[in-house]
């Protein structure tokens, strides 16, 4: 396990207090916070997961998902273990809620190097939560980032804004998690409060920082329309050009009800389409999905996807080839 000093807490004599999210944890000498990664020893704070890296590969951007952001191309991520949620039906539980997982230090500089060989785009943060990584995370967008390379977070925005200010200043790109739009859901099922995550968004968004949004449509917690429709309305109200991703869920780690409701994945794809540019659904078969990106204005297909096979047709600096409409994407 390799610890470094952690940044963003405040030191109250034995104890700590960690201000990286809003948890805030109070830590006594010889114990962790909520996320299972930092550790108080003697007054210091520590991140205990620095360099620790538990999944890595090359994904295709649209995995992330992440569609207006170098579309078709190839980013290499990477993972560590430990969430500050609590959701039950995460579909990483394995590696964000198992402690004992397996995990090999990597230093940033071999990271990047495998990146560049690799040939991709940039490194993504991604499989479990990247902000309880900051330190990590921060290290390595900075290499990157002398390599040229982009830095991709995709997290659940459940962090402060300070340490979001300084993300902000090396991530290029986030896709964030709004899991619902219900702060009673957001305390009682995911253990954590929907305004820092909705603060998030806006902040992220005010910082210039690239954005998408992730909805994982749980049966049983979220499938509300009135509230998905209200959820949508607040995307809009940041940028109606943000792409909102709907994804289906399947039974995983402590819920078991059943899969997404198909047909209902399509109701809310329709409504959130007369709110937003664009609409996504994700995590069914390509025969049920809607994962073309279609111009708003003409619409032209701009970028067409089958599963991860993905075709930039219509696309000329960000904007629409036919009617020159700008289209908000990165490439
Ligand atoms: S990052 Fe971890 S230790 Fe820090 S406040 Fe959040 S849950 Fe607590």
């Amino acid at each position: 396990m390799s610890f470094i000093e952690a940044q963003h807490y405040l030191k109250k004599g034995d104890s700590v207090e960690c201000q990286l999210c809003p948890h805030r944890c109070h830590i006594r000498d010889g114990k962790s916070g909520i996320c299972g990664a930092r550790e108080n020893k003697k007054g210091v704070l520590y991140s205990s997961i620095y360099g620790e890296v538990t999944s890595m590969a090359m994904d295709p951007m649209e995995k992330k998902p992440l569609y207006h952001f170098f579309p078709g191309s190839q980013i290499f991520s990477i993972g560590t273990k430990g969430c500050n949620l609590r959701c039950p039906f995460c579909q990483n539980w394995s590696i964000s809620q198992e402690p004992s997982v397996r995990s090999s230090y990597r230093a940033p500089e071999e990271i990047v190097n495998m990146a560049l060989s690799a040939g991709s785009v940039g490194i993504a943060y991604t499989y479990n939560e990247p902000t309880i990584w900051f330190e990590y995370v921060k290290d390595c967008s900075l290499a990157a980032k002398e390599k040229g390379l982009k830095n991709v977070l995709v997290s659940n925005g459940f962090v402060n804004p300070a340490p979001l200010d300084e993300l902000t200043g090396f991530i290029d790109a986030m896709n964030i998690d709004l899991k619902c739009y219900n702060d009673e859901t957001y305390k009682k099922v995911m253990k954590a409060d929907l305004g820092p995550v909705k603060e998030t968004i806006k902040r992220a968004h005010g910082n210039g920082c690239f954005l998408e949004i992730t909805t994982l449509v749980v049966t049983g917690i979220n499938d509300n329309m009135d509230e998905l429709i209200e959820l949508a309305e607040f995307i809009a109200s940041v940028d109606r050009k943000i792409p909102w991703h709907l994804s289906r869920y399947y039974p995983s780690y402590k819920y078991n009800k059943p899969a997404t409701d198909i047909s209902f994945l399509t109701d809310i794809w329709e409504a959130g389409s007369q709110i937003l540019d664009y609409v996504f659904t994700g995590n069914v078969h390509p025969s049920d999905s809607h994962g073309d990106t279609i111009c708003p204005e003409c619409h032209t297909v701009i970028i067409s996807r089958n599963g991860y096979h993905t075709v930039v047709k219509d696309l000329e600096h960000g904007r629409c080839k036919s009617c020159g409409h700008e289209l908000g994407i990165i490439h």
